[in-house]
């Protein structure tokens, strides 16, 4: 088992919030616990208090199972134990935060997680599991993985949400080989599919069969797949500018090659199909010399 470890932030957020729903809840014996662990440590010096009630937090943390549920999900991945030696679990503030990354040295996991997932250990545990199979397909060779370019803007992010909506059901498919919970089953991916992908019923439907029935997709293939399927040509008024990212009431009627290259410059995932408000094309037409 790779080294484990629990921010700090992440133990205080889940104690603080298992006690308000014990308090709301009327769970006394649970409320008597805590308070018999932390009465001493009240009576303790100011500096001596802090790491003392940190010490108490991750001993209660460890005593409600949470440790073990991390451990347990972890072993279910033999492929991930292989790859990754430190697992380094964090608090996350925002939804979109979270998730499995790896960290700087390249091998190490860091999971941010909701405290508020914590109160139901089922859907946890569904997406501990979801998320270490992400980072175990993010640290396996032959999947290739590489992080989107995360300077441009919005063609990256509908690109990029196209992506994940493959990839997730990628991973909860072979989670459900592997007679594992997956974090959502196949409707609630047929759900996502239909919001995240404007192309015709059949097409979409053929699409989340293919991801949903390979046994190796690489990270190559998903961003094609991605790509081929994405929506395009979103060109209404008042839809934003994959540039500026600007609410655009003028979209630009043509784009010439060569200024389609100076954008692509800035905006290696851009294509002219996604079209660009007139402002931008316009400036970046300044930036290619006449003829
Ligand atoms: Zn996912
Ligand atoms: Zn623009």
């Amino acid at each position: 088992m790779a080294t484990l470890r629990f921010e700090p932030e992440l133990v205080q957020a889940v104690t603080d919030a298992e006690l308000e729903h014990a308090r709301r809840a009327g769970d006394v014996t649970l409320l008597q616990q805590y308070h018999a662990g932390a009465e001493p440590l009240y009576k303790m010096f100011e500096q001596e208090r802090e790491k003392a009630f940190a010490r108490f937090h991750s001993t209660w943390f460890f005593e409600r199972g949470w440790t073990n549920l991390f451990v347990e999900t972890w072993n279910e991945f033999p492929e991930l134990d292989a790859r990754a030696p430190h697992l380094l679990v964090l608090a996350a503030r925002l939804k979109r935060e979270e998730g499995a990354v790896i960290g700087r040295d390249g091998v190490s996991v860091c999971l941010r997680v909701l405290p508020l997932r914590f109160a139901n250990r089922e859907r946890l545990l569904a997406f501990v599991r979801h998320e270490f199979l992400h980072a175990a397909d993010m640290l396996d060779a032959h999947f290739g993985y590489q992080t989107l370019g995360e300077a441009t803007l919005a063609e990256t992010n509908r690109l990029a949400d196209s992506y994940h909506a493959l990839w997730c059901a990628y991973v909860d498919a072979r989670l459900e080989r592997r007679h594992l919970a997956p974090l959502m089953d196949y409707h609630a991916h047929h759900n996502v599919f239909q919001s995240q992908f404007s192309s015709p019923t059949e097409q979409r439907d053929a699409l989340l069969t293919q991801v949903w029935n390979a046994s190796a997709l690489a990270h190559n293939e998903i961003i094609s797949l991605a790509r081929a399927n994405s929506p395009r040509g979103t060109r209404h008024n008042g839809a934003r500018c994959p540039l500026c990212h600007f609410p655009t009431f003028q979209w630009a009627s043509e784009i010439a090659p060569v200024v389609a290259d100076a954008i692509r410059a800035d905006f290696p995932a851009w294509q002219i199909d996604d079209g660009a408000c007139e402002r931008c094309v316009e400036r970046y037409a300044m930036l290619v010399p006449v003829e």
